[in-house]
């Protein structure tokens, strides 16, 4: 199968990214001009507070290519990469980050992946030594949680790096999941996969957006979207304190019967109660992630709010 190439949407978001845009833009330019298929860059400015989008509005003038969508605060990388999805004319969407984190030199293998016949063209991270001890080490756990406990699977070191076909973009616009995570979403639609290394470098400029707890919110976010399987945990907790029930009886039944003393164990009741009270606060914890996900999913509110876009037909 040859697949002729058609037009190429590329998604940006930027979330206070003024001093990495310009570059970006020019080497993605260079990448881009040796093929004679229309293509779009499509900033997504995520309510940056810096001047992202002065920086953008000037490139636009210069060049009818570059597009943009200004949000009207700061919706999260997920929410603004969505956003760039629904609004991207291309029948070729790739998304990547602002930072040059992901080089835009793997572009030309995707697309000739693309014509080889994959509707989604994923992206990994080859271990290298420019990723801090910290990320390496965050980002493990996060792929083994993620695998262990939801029911797709994602590939370690995977990034929102990637080329998605016509056909998956249409999908994931019907989709308005209100905690989107779209790694897994990729992942659970299926179609025709494949994933290529490449080499992420350090990032051009700033500081990385995802702070420990954005990371942990994020993993949690993956998890409880696509598995009710932490809810099952109670069954098991209960089957287990069932278990040392049955044991603390017969303890206490061979106490009385068999010997003198009288049964005893304030301590043992006082670690009993603290580890029962401590299993069902998790487990009431756990529900309350899913119900409060399905009470944010039933307002339906929108998934984002666009103050200002910058768009040739
Ligand atoms: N980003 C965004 N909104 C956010 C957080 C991040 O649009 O709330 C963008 C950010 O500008 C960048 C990409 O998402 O283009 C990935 O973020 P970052 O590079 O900070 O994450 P890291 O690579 O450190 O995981
Ligand atoms: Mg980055």
């Amino acid at each position: 199968m040859h697949r002729q190439l058609k037009d190429i949407s590329i998604i940006i978001p930027c979330l206070n990214e003024a001093a990495c845009i310009e570059t970006l833009y020019k080497e993605l330019s260079q990448v881009l001009a040796s093929y004679s298929y229309p293509y779009e860059l499509l900033f997504v400015d995520d309510g940056s507070t810096d001047n992202t989008l002065e920086v953008l509005s000037i490139i636009t003038q210069a060049d009818n290519r570059v597009h943009w969508i200004s949000l009207s605060r700061n919706f999260g990388h997920q929410k603004a990469l969505k956003a760039g999805i629904d609004a991207a004319k291309g029948q070729i969407v790739i998304t990547m980050d602002a930072d040059m984190q992901h080089p835009p030199t793997v572009i030309p293998r995707m697309l000739e992946l693309w014509q080889e016949g994959y509707d989604i063209i994923n992206t990994v991270r080859m271990e290298n030594h420019k990723c801090s001890p910290f990320k390496k080490l965050t980002s493990q756990w996060f792929y083994r949680l993620m695998n262990a406990w939801s029911e797709v699977h994602i590939v370690k070191g995977g990034a929102d790096f990637r080329l998605l076909d016509d056909k998956v973009i249409r999908v994931l616009r019907e989709c308005r999941e209100e905690s989107l995570f779209l790694r897994g979403m990729t992942a659970w639609v299926g179609f025709r996969q494949i994933q290529i290394p490449y080499e992420a470098n350090v990032r051009y400029a700033g500081e990385t957006k995802y702070s420990l707890k954005k990371m942990f919110s994020f993993a949690l976010c993956g998890i409880t979207s696509f598995s009710v399987r932490p809810l099952r945990w109670a069954v098991g907790l209960a089957g287990f304190f069932a278990l040392l029930s049955v044991a603390e009886i017969l303890y206490a039944a061979y106490i009385a019967c068999f010997t003198e003393q009288a049964v005893s164990g304030w301590a043992s009741l006082a670690i009993l109660i603290s580890a029962l009270g401590a299993t069902i606060l998790l487990m009431l914890g756990i529900i309350g992630e899913y119900l409060g996900k399905l009470f944010m999913q039933c307002k339906q509110r929108p998934e984002y709010i666009i103050k200002e876009k910058y768009m040739k037909e």
